[in-house]
């Protein structure tokens, strides 16, 4: 994926506090929407960001990659990043002076305007995840993320660079690296060009508020079980509506939530 040593960052400091661009031998278009990734793992990165659609549209220069290993910001010689909790209590927090090196070196070269250019704290405590939150960032320049470990970040540096914190789920992670992967390819298969078939993210789960219909392939009829019929019909019309009633029934009996929202828009009971 990477030609990049592994040793990145352990052996010569003051060249790698350039940010690592992931996918170096290939073009950048310009302009093209980066993410840049504050992280103490920057090896997991692309990760499987780095396959299929998205990496070849990391590889296309259609979107890019930095990551910013915190390590190299720590301090002193053993460029310590984390601390024991104020306080007292069990694991260690990241120092805030620490990562606002790092932000205030991810910072150069974007645009100032969050709306242009969030700053995101991948964390637990944030508003969930969305597609809309995807659609959102797609619409932005790029985005800068801070993956967090152990206990977290000190609220401070939160609190002083105004970072907006974005969950994954109802769940507990060890680092935030998984959350920003996922966060990115949700968002990244939504800039123009990534997927080759752009029809596909207006029909797919969420777009219109539904979840989406059942999907089948060949063979027609595997182990007893055939298709459903009208499938077969070649008539579009009647495929898309069976889909539109599939969708709903669906999204009724499993996210309540969402059908309400749906059913409001579109005056259904
Ligand atoms: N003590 C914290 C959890 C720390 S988990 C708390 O209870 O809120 C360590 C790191 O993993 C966090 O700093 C965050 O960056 C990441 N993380 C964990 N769960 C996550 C989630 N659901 N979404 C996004 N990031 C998460």
């Amino acid at each position: 994926m990477t030609d990049t040593p592994k040793s990145h960052g352990r052996l010569s400091i003051s060249a790698s506090l350039i940010p690592r661009d992931l996918m170096t031998p290939t073009p950048r278009l310009k302009g093209a929407w980066t993410a840049k990734i504050v992280t103490l793992f920057p090896d997991a990165f692309p990760g499987v960001l780095g396959e299929s659609l998205t990496g070849k549209a990391l590889q296309d220069g259609l979107w890019a990659l930095e990551t910013l290993d915190l390590r190299l910001f720590g301090e002193g010689r053993h460029r310590n990043v984390d601390d024991t909790p104020t306080g007292g209590g069990a694991g260690m927090v990241l120092r805030p002076d620490v990562v606002a090196r790092a932000l205030d070196e991810a910072a150069k070269g974007t645009n100032p305007d969050r709306a242009r250019w969030p700053l995101v704290y991948l964390s637990p405590r944030g508003r969930r995840f969305s597609q809309a939150k995807a659609r959102q960032w797609a619409g932005a320049e790029g985005l800068t993320m801070l993956c967090g470990r152990f206990e977290g970040v000190d609220q401070r540096v939160i609190d002083a660079y105004g970072i907006e914190e974005v969950s994954l789920g109802d769940f507990v992670l060890t680092g935030g690296e998984i959350a920003a992967q996922a966060m990115i390819d949700a968002t990244v298969r939504l800039l123009p060009g990534v997927l080759g078939n752009q029809a596909s993210t207006e029909e797919e789960s969420f777009s219109d508020g539904l979840l989406e219909h059942p999907q089948f392939t060949r063979p027609n009829d595997w182990q007893g079980r055939a298709v459903p019929e009208v499938l077969l019909s070649g008539h579009h019309a009647k495929i898309a509506e069976w889909r539109r009633e599939q969708a709903k029934a669906l999204t009724r009996e499993r996210r309540p939530d969402l059908w309400q929202a749906w059913a409001a828009r579109h005056g259904e009971e």
